[in-house]
């Protein structure tokens, strides 16, 4: 059985190797990874393990018996620097190289820097569990907290933040938060919802500078000429795919690791998975970046490195949010243009489901407090994706 080695310490890492045994692989599977705590998952550190600071053992994606059980071999605090494709070799950080039989890039992606705030010691970024877990310490009753961007992450922290007592402001640089993602009604919306629990929102502004604030933290200098003082700033940005380390490898690399749909990257036994690659599709270019897609991508690169057919998995662009006590649940996509119509519920009640529409045709589904309408309502986007275009990744 080839050996198999997977670069890489998440979801994405952890789930192709549990794959790979699930489908019957008996030879080494080990996984590389830079972080010095075993794999977790991603999704409470913005949300229940930022709030309630759970015990660490309540986010891991496996125990280390599992390991054990699974023959996987967990290598931590192994971050890898340059990959060979000819010698079918990866090095790492301070140690000898590792051969390969199948590789599987698993890199994942760090939270995108904002120039104007790094290196100020009150600035946070939240990817990994060390970053939730240095700023919950800052969440304390009282402090005021600027969250650079009002995406899912963004929000995700002002809720918690409001929810431990803080004072909070949202920098948006859209008129709304999420206007891209999720269409000015909706966006509209959830915007007064944070607004009802005492979040503020300085929309169409950017961040051009940050210094000390007279009285401590950081004083952030904004594009209208205002300014804006905080004991703590999150930024949350977006994030950047870490590819810098393939470099030189020739692989083909574009704002991620670009593979096809079966995780097929252009070298011969190289694979990628999860948030790291850009799926090759008839439409161009599709990152991988929500938590379902990522395991998905993973199964299918197991699938593929070990010579079977790939699983046709749905990835319709799910992702879910947790945010002021509300389950967000999102499907599709919202074209610019589309018009969004509430099929069951109420917005005004914090419980709907609605369908984005465009030429008359279900593009994206979005859903609150209302799981049952939206696996209903996700059918129906199914449906109309799978008459139109077959294995499509959406973005
Ligand atoms: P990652 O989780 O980024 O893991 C990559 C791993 O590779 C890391 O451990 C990293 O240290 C390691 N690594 C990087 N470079 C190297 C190297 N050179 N050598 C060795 N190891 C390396 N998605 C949703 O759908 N719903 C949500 O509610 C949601 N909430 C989120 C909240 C937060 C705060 C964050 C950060 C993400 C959230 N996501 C959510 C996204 C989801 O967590 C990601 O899609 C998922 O983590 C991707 O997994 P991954 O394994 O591909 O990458």
């Amino acid at each position: 059985d080839p050996r198999i080695v997977i670069v890489g310490g998440g979801l994405a890492a952890v789930r192709t190797a549990q794959s790979v045994r699930d489908l019957g692989h008996r030879g080494e599977v080990r996984i590389l990874s830079a972080e010095t705590e075993p794999p977790y998952d991603r999704p409470p550190l913005s949300k229940e393990y930022l709030l309630d600071a759970l015990p660490d053992d309540a986010i891991r994606l496996l125990g280390p018996s599992d390991y054990r059980a699974l023959g996987i071999e967990l290598e931590l605090g192994r971050p890898v620097i340059a990959l060979d494709t000819v010698a079918h070799t990866v090095a790492v950080a301070g140690g000898p190289v590792v051969p390969y039989d199948r590789l599987v890039i698993a890199t994942g992606a760090q939270a995108r820097p904002l120039d104007a705030v790094t290196g100020r010691t009150a600035a946070f970024a939240l990817r990994t569990a060390a970053d939730a877990r240095r700023l919950a310490a800052v969440l304390r009753d009282g402090r005021r907290i600027a969250v650079i961007g009002g995406g899912f992450i963004g929000l995700e922290v002002a809720a918690t933040a409001r929810a431990r007592g803080c004072a909070v402001t949202v920098i948006e640089a859209q008129p709304a938060p999420l206007l891209g993602a999720v269409g000015p009604l909706v966006a509209d919306w959830l915007q007064a919802r944070h607004r009802a629990h005492g979040v503020e929102f300085r929309c169409g502004v950017t961040v051009a500078a940050a210094g000390a604030a007279p009285d401590g933290g950081e004083r952030l200098r904004l594009s209208d000429g205002s300014v804006l003082d905080a004991d703590a700033v999150v930024v949350g940005v977006g994030v950047v795919r870490d590819v810098g380390w393939l470099a030189e490898a020739g692989l083909e690399v574009a704002d991620g690791l670009v593979c096809d749909l079966a995780g097929r990257t252009d070298a011969p036994d190289v694979f990628g998975a999860g948030d790291v690659v850009c799926h090759r599709t008839e439409h161009g270019l599709v990152p991988v970046g929500h938590w379902t897609a990522a395991g998905n991508s993973a199964r299918r690169a197991a699938h593929t490195l070990l010579g079977l057919p790939a699983p046709n998995l749905l990835d319709d662009g799910f992702f879910w949010s947790d945010q002021l006590g509300l389950r967000l649940q999102f499907a599709g996509r919202a074209d610019a243009g589309s018009e969004f119509v509430v099929v069951a519920g109420d917005m005004a009640a914090d419980s709907f489901v609605g369908h984005f529409l465009a030429e008359g045709r279900v593009s994206g589904v979005f859903a609150v407090n209302n799981p049952r309408q939206f696996l209903r309502s996700r059918k129906e986007l199914r449906a109309a994706q799978e008459s139109t275009t077959v294995r499509e990744v959406l973005r």
